[in-house]
């Protein structure tokens, strides 16, 4: 059962979507016409239900199938921002708008999804109920998270999840996943070091705090390599050392460090806050300086179900004829949110030969539109196959 002929037909109609979306990229939440674009087509394709405004300017549709004996819910899921980067592909749908892109591809996420949608309402060749999700602010906003809170898991009844990402350096419309762990938790520190300033000739009057700040760092990375369990993936990043002084010759009062954590269990999480905690405030101690540390927990790690990792892999191998194992990603993805609330799975769609997602040169690729598109219908018609 290869890609679905009907998608190969509305190729066009969903790519003249998608190069829309890319030419009017918006950010975070602020995914006003691209929100409005969505419901206007859900409403056009007939969906039994459209409801804006989940999530702030997340988008829900539901379409039921020719029959509802199995009483099963599936929800479908594609993110909808674009990033703060200022494109450089020079295509001719680039975006018109400066310093922003959409250089994640949540333009093609979007524009398959839909066309998903308009397949599934033409035909609800299915016994169930669908849940199309469309949220905005992925990039970092939670957009996911708000959705949940918002309650769109228990209001619409919905039971399992499936998200999907264009993954570039993957051969276009081949699909890869992984059961468990799979993208990382994304957490941030800032920490404000404070010693006692003073004349750069003079040490022995002062509180260095550059050079306590700068033991602190080294021994951050002792977290990785002597408090995690080796076979565990963690990564602590300072990304950013910035003093209060910038003259030559003074020593500054106070040091200010920022940086990212990520890791792949809920254990080695809490390990990389408390380890954090521990050695910047016994640093500054040993020192004679203070730490004020603040630690932010980000997107928790995403997690795949078991069973709901193999049928998305079978369904993956019946459209495209095999289904790779995707690596572990250190990067976050929101999706997380909705499969700790509900089992389901997240899958990779390749991009083919392009630059890499975030980068100002990136584009989502056309060519995998039909793949994605009978990925999603396949979902939910071998899951709730018609009475
Ligand atoms: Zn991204
Ligand atoms: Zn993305």
């Amino acid at each position: 059962m290869p890609v679905k002929n009907r998608f190969a037909e509305l190729q066009d109609e969903i790519t003249a979507w998608r190069r829309d979306l890319h030419e009017n990229p918006e950010i975070l939440f602020e995914t006003h016409r691209t929100s409005a674009m969505v419901a206007e087509k859900l409403q056009e394709f007939g969906c039994d239900e459209v409801v804006t405004g989940i999530g702030r300017t997340g988008v829900v549709g539901v379409i039921k199938g020719k029959s509802d004996s199995s009483g099963k819910v599936i929800g479908l899921r594609a993110d909808m921002d674009a990033l703060p980067i200022h494109e450089a592909t020079g295509l001719d749908y680039a975006s018109k708008t400066p310093g922003a892109m959409h250089a994640c591809g949540h333009d093609g996420h979007t524009a398959m999804l839909l066309g998903a949608a308009k397949y599934l309402s033409e035909n609800r060749n299915f016994d169930g109920t669908v849940v199309v999700i469309f949220q905005p602010a992925e990039e970092g906003g939670g957009g996911g998270r708000e959705m949940c809170e918002d309650g769109m898991m228990d209001r619409w009844n919905i039971q399992e999840v499936y998200g999907m990402h264009n993954w570039p350096g993957q051969p276009v419309g081949k699909f890869a996943i992984r059961p468990g762990s799979f993208f990382a938790a994304t957490d941030q520190f800032d920490i404000t070091f404070e010693g006692r300033g003073g004349h750069a000739a003079k040490p022995h009057e002062t509180v260095d705090t550059t050079v306590l700040a700068a033991q602190a760092v080294l021994a951050l990375q002792t977290i990785s390599s002597r408090n995690a369990d080796p076979i565990d993936q963690v990564v602590v990043s300072v990304t950013s050392f910035e003093t209060s002084s910038k003259a030559f010759n003074v020593i500054p009062q106070t040091v200010r460090i920022k940086g990212t954590v990520r890791t792949m269990s809920k254990d080695m999480r809490d390990l990389a806050e408390k380890r954090i905690n521990e050695i910047c405030n016994g640093v500054a101690a040993t020192f004679g300086g203070t730490a004020d540390v603040t630690y932010i927990r980000g997107y928790p790690v995403m997690v795949n179900s078991e069973e709901q990792t193999e049928f998305a892999a079978a369904v993956a191998r019946s459209v495209s004829g095999d289904c790779d194992d995707a690596p572990l990603v250190m990067g976050g993805e929101d999706f997380a949110f909705m499969l700790e609330e509900r089992p389901g799975a997240y899958i990779l769609v390749g991009n083919g030969d392009t630059a890499m997602v975030h980068h100002p040169e990136y584009n989502f690729n056309d060519e995998a539109i039909p793949a994605g598109c009978s990925w999603w219908a396949e979902i939910v018609e071998q899951r709730m196959p018609a009475a």
